[in-house]
């Protein structure tokens, strides 16, 4: 349905109200006597006057503007949601979880303590690690935990060459501006014909000045780098560690683990893998493991159990990098995760990440017909397609990004990851049924033959929505998102 003139803030008619407030009857109150003079505002506030109706249905009818997993699908690569079972958003939520306070003493929260402690063995399982710390807020929290830890190593053991950081040109963006903002260099190395590492150019790049590797790996190709063993030994041969951006992990739980491929230490997003709904911000988590070795680095308090089977929070750890946030995680995300991990256990894990990749699998065989693969190999939790077979119709990967949304669907991840020109990164996850995954199919099939017939149809796509295309940096740089007095 098309919305012609729509008056979203536009609303406010003086004198309007939606509450009849009753006369303050509290005899010789005056509250604001009770305020100091000068936190007593001047002015009356600026707020539309809208009926009780015209609020409700503002707000309702917003929330239909925006798409999300629970009106249809959302193919999303790399940063898609996973599963998010409702049931651990109600576990979460249960009160003695939710009416925790930081400050209480540990007698009061050994529950808690133990939730998190028994969390962090289930994600060392899971990777392959030996302990972890579940402070960091995000990814890149994350990451930059890792690599701190990877620099306290280094300073601890007085190797003060180490300047360097070495991630391949597939990385994701946060990979990079987390090494630089550790303080080092970076240098990109490039990524094969097949999508993985360049050993050569790794070769050429390993050396006495490299104080770690970051590398994804199903990298955000959405493909498994065959050469990770010999990677690892590069890095480690001229002493260099090697650090799993692990955000992604639905491919690998439960079929393989970061630790046994040569890495040293991993983060892990829980808002995408482990079952918290992200986007909009948080809260997040961005659990991070490591070896044996690295574990003194981890930052304090760790949540530990002691001799007696009582859980406590041990800060007597003096090679520590110190707190990297307040208290000591986003606690609600940590309980979805754990309710996600003992709900599906060890069989259930190895499955949603079977179920990921062969419905990525499924759809990349569908679509390499009438698109172009730029890798034509068995993909992981997601893959990469271009409309480079249609270049001579002068379609982009925008324009079939927003034909999508004309059928319904959130379109994938456009124009990352940056080595492939025009990429369309395509992520189902495990969760969709055949149904949906053929529809998709064809809703793409379809719309390659409406650019070759109808070429314009597409390029001025969408029609359905209540806007169409956006001057995307003034939509970023004077968002009009809010009611405004009227002059
Ligand atoms: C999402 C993502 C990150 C960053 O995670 P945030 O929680 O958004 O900070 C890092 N690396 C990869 C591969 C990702 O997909």
């Amino acid at each position: 349905m098309k919305v012609l003139e729509p008056l979203i803030f536009e609303q406010s008619a003086e004198g309007r109200t939606g509450v009849d407030l009753p006369e303050l009857d509290v005899p010789g109150q005056d509250l604001t006597a009770l305020l100091p003079e000068e936190m007593l505002r001047q002015t009356e506030p600026e707020l539309p006057e809208v009926s009780e109706v015209d609020a409700v249905r503002h707000f309702t009818r917003l929330s239909t503007f925006n798409h999300g997993v629970d009106t249809g699908f959302y193919p999303l690569g790399s940063c898609t949601m996973k599963y998010n079972p409702k049931v651990n958003e109600m576990l979460a939520r249960l009160p003695g979880f939710v009416n925790l306070h930081p400050y209480q003493p540990e007698e009061l929260t050994q529950g808690a303590l133990r939730l998190m402690s028994e969390l962090q063995d289930d994600l060392a399982e899971i990777t392959g690690m030996d302990a972890f710390t579940l402070q960091p807020a995000a990814g890149a929290h994350g990451e930059m935990t890792g690599i701190l830890i990877v620099k306290a190593y280094h300073q601890h053991r007085q190797d003060a060459k180490r300047t360097k950081v070495i991630v391949p040109d597939s990385a994701h963006g946060t990979n990079p501006a987390t090494a630089a903002m550790a303080g080092y260099r970076i240098v990109q190395v490039p990524s094969n014909e097949r999508g993985g590492v360049d050993l050569e150019e790794l070769r050429k790049a390993a050396n006495e000045e490299v104080a770690a590797l970051m590398l994804t790996n199903p990298n955000t190709l959405g493909l498994f780098d065959e050469n990770i063993t010999e990677i690892a030994r590069i890095i480690h041969e001229v002493g260099g560690l090697v650090y799993y951006d692990g955000a992604n992990a639905n491919a690998i739980m439960g079929l393989a683990r970061p630790g046994d491929m040569g890495f040293d230490a991993v983060h892990l997003n829980l808002h995408k893998t482990f079952s918290t709904p992200h986007g909009g911000g948080g809260p997040g988590a961005g659990p991070v493991g490591v070896k044996e070795f690295l574990a003194p680095f981890l930052p304090k308090p760790l949540v530990k159990r002691k001799e007696n089977g009582k859980y406590t929070l041990d800060y007597d750890r003096p090679l520590s990098i110190g707190r990297v946030r307040a208290f000591y995680a986003s606690f609600s995300v940590l309980v979805k995760a754990y309710a996600y991990i003992r709900g599906l256990g060890g069989e259930g894990l190895k499955q949603a990440s079977e179920n990921a990749v062969l419905n990525a699998n499924f759809l990349m065989s569908v679509l390499k017909e009438p698109y172009h693969l730029p890798y034509d190999r068995v993909c992981q939790h997601e893959f990469v397609i271009t409309p480079k077979n249609l270049k001579s119709y002068g379609v982009h990967t925008l324009d079939l990004a927003k034909r999508l949304l004309d059928y319904g669907y959130h379109p994938p991840t456009i124009y990352f990851p940056l080595i492939v020109e025009e990429a369309m990164m395509i992520e189902p996850t495990e969760t969709e049924s055949l149904e949906t995954l053929e529809r998709f199919a064809e809703t793409m099939i379809k719309i390659a033959e409406e650019v070759r017939t109808d070429v314009d149809l597409v390029k001025n796509a969408p029609h359905t929505t209540l806007v169409s295309r956006l001057d995307e940096v003034a939509a970023a740089r004077k968002p009009d998102i809010r009611w405004k007095k009227s002059e």
